[in-house]
């Protein structure tokens, strides 16, 4: 059998392997993918699958806890995260399993090991690296660089005393006591599921709010709920931390707080949640020339084309939307301009819709009200808003908000951003964000008549 392909893509992430088995399976290319790490990449392994897990696990302790709100005598022993954890490794396997056969019935060809790519005239040579050193060498007439990232450790005194997301999910007993450090997706989500599941948990920001990078109803609100809740929060730590290890084996963080004074804080862990970095270096990228900013980010069109042609990039290596369904559908949408001949097919990045599973939930698509108000003018944007306790609550002592914000511009009131918080927001802004997608307008809102008695029933009834 050959080793020419029409395409390898390198990287076996939800970007990678959605690109490799429409090129075969859809166009019948012949496409091969290379790996070295678990199949299925940060998404499957250690990213959106294991914490969704997790994040309902974490659901069903808030629930136990409301039980006797709701007329139930419900005595329950801790979490027990051992026996838990062995169950989510057992359905990763699975899930492992049934990628494995995806590629089998596409009938793509899959490369265990590193992938570093090279040039010969017009045909790509892709290296397929092992740990003991042997190399065996595809060729190729297109290559797609899905090599996705890595979380990032900051360069503070004993920073390797803490773990990462990648270490969350090694964990196989829970800590009593976290220090989790991040506010974005990554922070947000491992302190709320942390907490909720009975870890002692701190945060440590270095803002007054979480989320910093979304409208700020809902950087408010989660921050708030979530000190509320008992999550305990250090605002303003913007030196750098420093760790060290103490005889009991625990974890010693000395941070700088929002006053000035020095302070120390006695955790079982450390978690960074501090951003993530492209996979982009030791792959061949410098040597044939793909342009990279300073951070390993690839250069690419709206087409996902890169510098050198034939070759893409998408997912995490390029400095866009980092979401698996983003990587999906770019990837997609390559294969079907260059093996399927649909022109000018590419992925739309604006009007992306994404949800924080923190507690309660977030969900979000297109601008915030700054944002908007950046790009149209203040006397263009006009915002609705509420906030209320859904109906869940009415019978309950502890009232998790739920509020919710649309953000119109013009005359006609174009939506161009809904941001919510609460209760199952995740899975509202999934359907939200077709309306917001398609050009709804407030009208074309209030046109829909409301779904009684849901949470939901206010976004088309805002005054
Ligand atoms: P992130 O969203 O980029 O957030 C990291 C945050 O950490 C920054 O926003 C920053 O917030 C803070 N930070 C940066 N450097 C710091 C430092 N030296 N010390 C303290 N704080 C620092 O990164 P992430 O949470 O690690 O997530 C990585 C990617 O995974 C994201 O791009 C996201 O798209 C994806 N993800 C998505 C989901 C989801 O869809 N639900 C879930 C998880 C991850 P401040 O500026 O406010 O300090």
């Amino acid at each position: 059998m050959s080793n020419k392909f029409d395409l390898v893509v390198i990287g076996g992430g939800s970007g990678g392997l959605a690109t490799a088995r429409r090129a075969a399976g859809v166009y019948g290319a012949r496409a091969a993918i290379v790996e070295c790490g678990p199949i299925g990449g940060t998404c499957v392994n250690v990213g959106c699958v294991p914490k969704k897990v997790m994040w309902s696990a974490a659901a069903m302790a808030e629930s136990i806890k409301q039980a006797p709100g709701y007329g139930f005598d419900v005595t329950s022993k801790p979490f027990n995260w051992p026996e838990f954890v062995a169950k989510r490794t057992a359905y990763i396997h699975r899930l492992n399993g049934i990628y494995f056969k995806n590629l089998e019935n596409d009938k793509v060809t899959y490369f265990h090991g590193k992938g570093y790519v090279r040039k010969e005239d017009d045909l790509f040579l892709v290296d397929v690296r092992q740990e003991d050193g042997s190399v065996s060498t595809i060729k190729a007439d297109r290559v797609v660089i899905a090599t996705g990232s890595y979380p990032i450790l900051p360069k503070t005194p004993g920073a390797e005393l803490g773990i990462t997301s990648n270490g969350f999910f090694e964990l196989t007993e829970q800590p009593k006591t976290v220090l989790v450090v991040g506010a974005g997706y990554i922070g947000v989500e491992l302190s709320g599921m942390l907490h909720a599941l009975g870890s002692e948990t701190h945060l440590m920001i270095r803002g007054d709010t979480v989320l910093r990078s979304f409208d700020e109803m809902i950087q408010t609100t989660i921050t708030e709920t979530y000190e509320k809740e008992g999550i305990k929060i250090h605002t303003e730590v913007t030196k750098p931390i420093a760790l060290s290890q103490l005889d009991s084996g625990k974890t010693l963080a000395s941070y700088v707080d929002k006053d000035g004074k020095a302070s120390t804080l006695e955790v079982d862990k450390v978690i960074w949640a501090i951003g993530r970095a492209p996979h982009t270096r030791s792959i061949g990228l410098e040597e044939i020339g793909v342009k990279m900013d300073e951070t390993g980010y690839i250069e690419v069109d709206k087409y996902q084309n890169t510098s050198v042609p034939n070759l893409y990039a998408l997912g995490d290596v390029v400095k866009l939307v980092h979401l698996t369904p983003v990587a999906i559908a770019a990837g997609r949408r390559l294969v079907d301009r260059v093996f399927g001949g649909v022109k000018d097919r590419h992925l739309d990045y604006d009007n992306i819709p994404s949800a924080i599973f923190s507690h309660p939930e977030a969900g979000s698509v297109g601008l915030s009200e700054k944002a908007a108000i950046e790009k149209f003018g203040k006397d263009q944007v006009k915002v609705y808003k509420t906030k209320f306790n859904g109906m869940y609550y009415a019978v309950l002592e502890e009232k998790i908000p739920t509020a919710y914000k649309m953000v119109c511009v013009g005359p006609e009131e174009k939506v161009v951003g809904l941001h919510l918080v609460g209760d199952a927001s995740a899975e509202l802004i999934q359907g939200f964000g077709v309306a917001v997608k398609m050009g709804a307008t407030k009208e074309d809102f209030d046109n829909t008549v409301a779904v009684h008695p849901t949470s939901a029933e206010e976004v088309v009834t805002l005054k």
